[in-house]
């Protein structure tokens, strides 16, 4: 939320706005039953179990049974009845910690005086035989079919309507088409849409880990188990968790966390820490460092950087200390922190030098991130889960900026090729690279500067105007040594605040498309500097308060290979996705 994805205050507010609204809407309703409906549950993974009930009734005249029988002989353990949860008119019967390993359907009822409402679950079982002892998990961050597209096109090049090669991405024997809706809404964030993926279960936007009930603690809200917790328990397995973003931002965090509010930072260090994934790496070291250190931003005196340090892990700040580090073969535990906030994008890093780039010069990339978390992960004899996430995809396109979204689409691509590579030498290690929610956008042509005319309307080309760009072929890297080209693709964003553009690409630094007015702060306004003779002024279609883009409810695509990946197949579900994982893995075997 703090970071560059959620730059927008509005976002932040409309959710507190909108979380007050649902629960008092929540309040007033009947008895609510946690796991929703059409929970898909894993046998012998661990959930809360909530039964939310308005009133005070006395303690008797809530009965739940899961099946017929008491919910607490099902589950295995007592219930606890709260009376006035929270303080309010409200109570709630809990068993934290639940577990079903019997797989079937399951149908919870709750009767409270003369209402009673209910709920189906299905608890799966895995296949007793174990597919892959490692999988790899790559996150493009927002990564849309335009993204895909676009990086093919820079990376590979295109004439007369063939391209020079695949991407690795592309390059996968199974595929599917990922939907991403939560609980609560058609669009989700990273935090809900990542969570289906690490624990099999959907949330609400803003929640990690956990179901959005109505209690006022962001961390007392009913828990699922993750992934993280779940191999490190069940198959003693390596866990590294590897980003280019802040480590406590969503995607990461989704590993590990149970949270309802994604931007509990000091928390999920805490997580983190209490998790123990063998590998780490990312940016976001304020929240490790005690208050009293020169630029922390936590509230305690908790010394993270100590603490993991205690705990075994070797800790790296740049991409020279990783790498020795990693080659170290008695690190079997890394903690890497290579800037305050995000890691420059590829583009920053490698053309522009905008960005921290100056002042943070040895940061890694995420393939070289990626090299050294499979060194450390691969000393662990059991096998690992190890998630990759190419974050700024995400945060670039919510400032409109598509070259640099597309060169971090380049760089995960490089990233996953690098773990093909790895992997075909072997073959135990399921590979899945995915996206967490799309964006509304679209290749609609070029931008033509010879073009006659002087509005960037005049410059765009369509159909047979369009022809194909003129980016020069790219490097070992498969990165185009500029953007600045005469004939660049016409990358169009479908939902946008008010703003001014010129079709060309941000070589000053990210893209900032709207302010707060001056006049009031709650609506954005473009942003002058960027509003030249030659721009055009784009009114916005998003509320006014809006001040960059926003994510889609369009289905993500999904290419998987190796031991296990036959499972991903036409449209799924996100919370499928886990499901896959955790059948490759075997992890809900028949006792
Ligand atoms: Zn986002």
């Amino acid at each position: 939320m703090r970071s560059a994805a959620f730059r927008p205050t509005t976002f932040a507010s409309a959710l507190t706005a909108g979380l007050g609204l649902w629960t008092f809407a929540a309040t007033a309703a009947a008895q609510t039953i946690y796991p929703l409906s059409r929970a898909e549950i894993l046998a012998g993974a661990r959930f809360d179990f909530k039964v939310e009930v308005p009133g005070t009734p006395p303690e008797a005249d809530v009965v739940v049974t899961i099946n017929g029988k008491s919910a607490a002989d099902v589950l295995g353990k007592p219930a606890t009845f709260i009376v006035k949860e929270d303080g309010l008119d409200q109570s709630a019967l809990w068993i934290r910690d639940a577990e079903i390993t019997a797989p079937g359907a399951y149908t919870v009822d709750a009767k409270v005086g003369g209402k009673t409402a209910s709920v189906t679950w299905t608890v799966f079982a895995t296949p007793e035989k174990r597919a892959a002892k490692n999988v790899i998990l790559f996150i493009g961050d927002g990564m849309s079919v335009a993204h895909r597209t676009a990086a093919r096109m820079l990376s590979k090049g295109i004439s007369e309507g063939h391209y020079g090669g695949d991407l690795a991405i592309d390059d996968m024997p199974h595929m599917a088409l990922v939907s991403t809706a939560g609980t609560d809404s058609i669009v989700t964030d990273s935090a809900n849409s990542m969570s289906a993926y690490t624990t099999g279960h959907k949330s609400c936007v803003n929640a990690l880990g956990v179901y959005c009930a109505r209690n006022k603690s962001t961390l007392g809200h009913p828990r699922v188990e993750t992934i993280t917790a779940l191999v490190k328990r069940k198959l003693g397995l390596a866990v590294g968790v590897v980003t280019n973003t802040e480590i406590e931002d969503a995607t990461p965090a989704g590993m590990v966390a149970q949270t309802r509010r994604r931007s509990d930072y000091n928390d999920i260090v805490k997580m983190f820490y209490d998790a123990a994934p063998e590998v780490i790496m990312g940016g976001g070291t304020p929240n490790f460092l005690p208050k009293s250190a020169a630029g922390s931003k936590r509230g305690d005196e908790e010394d993270y950087l100590a603490k993991f340090t205690a705990k075994g892990y070797a800790f790296a700040a740049n991409d020279t200390e990783m790498k020795a580090l990693a080659a170290n073969a008695n690190t079997t535990r890394l903690l890497g922190l290579f800037n305050p906030a995000n890691i420059d994008g590829a583009l920053d890093r490698r053309v522009l030098k905008g960005g921290t780039t100056k002042r943070y010069q040895d940061q890694p990339d995420l393939v070289d991130m990626v090299r050294s978390a499979i060194d450390v992960l691969s000393r662990k004899p059991e096998g690992f889960v190890l998630m990759v996430e190419s974050g700024r995809i995400d945060k670039y396109s919510h400032s409109l900026d598509w070259e640099r979204a597309v060169y971090d689409t380049i760089m995960l691509d490089n990233t996953v090729k690098a773990a093909k590579d790895w992997a075909a030498a072997r073959n135990d290690t399921m590979i899945v690279v995915v996206a967490d929610h799309a964006h509304p956008v679209s290749i609609i042509g070029t931008v033509d500067d010879s073009r006659p005319g002087s509005r960037l309307r005049d410059k765009l080309g369509t159909y047979a105007d369009a022809g194909f760009p003129n980016y020069p072929a790219s490097d070992k890297d498969g990165y185009p040594a500029t953007v600045d080209v005469s004939k660049r693709l016409a990358f169009t964003f479908g939902a946008y605040p008010d703003h001014c553009t010129s079709g060309k690409p941000f070589l000053a630094g990210e893209f900032v498309p709207a302010k707060p007015s001056a006049a009031d702060t709650q609506t954005q306004v473009a942003n002058e500097e960027y509003c030249g003779p030659t721009a055009t002024r784009m009114q916005g279609n998003l509320p006014i308060t809006a001040n960059s883009g926003v994510h889609s409810a369009d289905d993500v695509i999904l290419t998987a290979t190796g031991p296990g990946s036959e499972q991903f197949r036409g449209h799924m579900e996100n919370t499928r996705v886990f499901r896959a994982i955790v059948g490759a893995l075997a992890l809900g075997a028949p006792k």
